[in-house]
């Protein structure tokens, strides 16, 4: 899959790139991850902690997937609102959901402590404002919904709103304590310690075949070596999506500017991250560095040619989306890009469990907050793996891929 093109940003912000070799070697380890992202580095950090022997293998850079162009807003709320889930899962799930989005926030925070820069991690207020007056009542509703449960938001009206931003919005909710931060640094960072408590990490393996023996799994890689181990989890990120289809998964294409670093922020209250109801919906927030990122008019494509031809188009849209909102903010563009951005139907990220050999997982942290989903459903996974099982896994756990063939892929 060509996950995405245009100039990107993160890799510039870091000031030495970590190098790993290709595997010249066949290895056996206690757990084999598949896929150098932020799930693969959760998943490797909390399994190498935990004292096992953990290999780690990307098809292409360590990082060089998605969680190169993620734009990180560290966000609990997503896509679809807790009012929706509660109308798909019930209130009990939904919230089970939305509580573990939280934590998985603060275990992201936790995670950053530990790595240089604290991988830009800063927490943030977010305002999540009403496109049209047509959205109030669901706004309002939310709310109510969101403090029954003890999530730390208020509801704004226009005339709060105007007092802060120069925007004119007729309200918008307004969430207290998520984040931001540079998702390279962060992976980064992660498989630093990774490799330091012992574990192996591959770029440019890719895996192409697999068989599942009575307790063990053998993974073949495209330059024919093998991996064996007894545990492993795909973290292939949207390309998971082709080896193991599943109809609850979607994919769009969705554009990025970034602009030069700016000046004043004194407009912009508090930096917080901003989002609105509409869907698809823009977004923005700043850097460390003083840029600001905007993103969204997303496309219903899943073409990467189709998807490329409107990066140009793209930036513009989003630049003059941005100056009428912020019109004092004099902000140039200087990256762009387009990439596959991968959802569900349902808004819940997913968990998959092979039917023929359960020892081995599926992450598909699909959807807006991936980075938090990741966090949160590399936690359960890991936690099956070490401790026998998870509280939360079947919250998760919803749809089981069918027994494979000896082709992954
Ligand atoms: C434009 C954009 C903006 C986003 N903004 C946000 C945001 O603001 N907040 C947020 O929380 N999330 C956001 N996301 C989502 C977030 O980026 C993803 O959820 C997250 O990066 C996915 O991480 P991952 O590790 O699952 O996937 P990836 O980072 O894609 O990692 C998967 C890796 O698996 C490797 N791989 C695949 N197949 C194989 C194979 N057969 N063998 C070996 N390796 C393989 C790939 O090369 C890849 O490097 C955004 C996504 C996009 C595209």
């Amino acid at each position: 899959m060509d996950l995405q093109s245009g100039t990107l940003y993160w890799p510039t912000t870091v000031s030495k790139t970590p190098e790993y070799p290709e595997l010249a070697e066949d290895l056996t380890c206690d757990a084999l991850i598949i896929g150098g992202g932020s799930s693969g580095a959760q998943s490797a950090y909390r399994l190498a902690k935990q004292g096992l022997k953990v290999v780690v293998v990307d098809k292409r850079t360590i990082g060089g997937g998605s969680s190169s162009t993620n734009t990180a807003l560290i966000q609990y709320a997503g896509d679809k609102s807790l009012t929706e889930l509660t109308a798909s899962f019930g209130e009990e799930t939904a919230v089970r959901h939305l509580k573990l989005c939280e934590q998985a926030i603060t275990d992201i925070e936790e995670a950053c402590a530990n790595i240089e820069d604290q991988a830009d991690f800063i927490r943030r207020d977010s305002l999540y404002y009403a496109s049209t007056e047509q959205d109030i009542p669901a706004l309002k509703q939310e709310h109510a919904i969101l403090t029954k449960h003890g999530f730390k938001v208020d509801y704004w009206d226009e005339k709060q709103i105007t007092g802060l931003y120069p925007f004119r919005k007729a309200g918008a909710l307004y969430y207290s304590n998520d984040a931001e931060m540079n998702p390279l640094k962060y992976i980064y960072g992660l498989f630093e310690q990774v490799e330091s408590l012992g574990g192996k990490i591959y770029c440019n393996t890719e895996i192409t075949d697999k068989t599942f023996e009575q307790d063990q799994a053998v993974f073949k890689t495209k330059n024919g070596h093998t991996i064996t181990a007894k545990y492993v989890i795909m973290a292939a990120g949207y390309e998971q999506a082709e080896i193991t289809p599943n109809k609850n998964a979607t994919i769009t294409s969705s554009y990025v500017v970034i602009t030069k670093p700016v000046s004043d922020f004194t407009s912009w209250y508090k930096r917080a991250l901003i989002w609105e109801t509409a869907r698809p919906y823009l977004y923005m927030r700043t850097t460390q560095d003083n840029r600001i990122i905007v993103g969204g008019m997303d496309q219903d494509t899943d073409q990467s040619l189709s998807r490329d031809a409107k990066i140009e188009q793209g930036r513009n849209m989003l630049m003059n989306a941005f100056h009428a909102m912020f019109p004092d903010i004099d902000a140039e563009p200087e990256y762009a890009l387009g990439a596959f951005f991968a959802g569900t139907i349902d808004g819940l990220p997913m968990i998959g469990r092979n039917e023929e050999y359960p020892n081995c997982f599926y992450i598909m942290a699909y959807g807006d907050n991936g980075t938090v989903y990741n966090m949160n459903l590399s936690k359960i996974v890991t936690d099956v793996i070490t401790k026998g099982e998870s509280p939360d896994l079947d919250l998760y756990l919803r749809t089981k891929p069918k027994p494979l063939a000896k082709q992954a892929r």
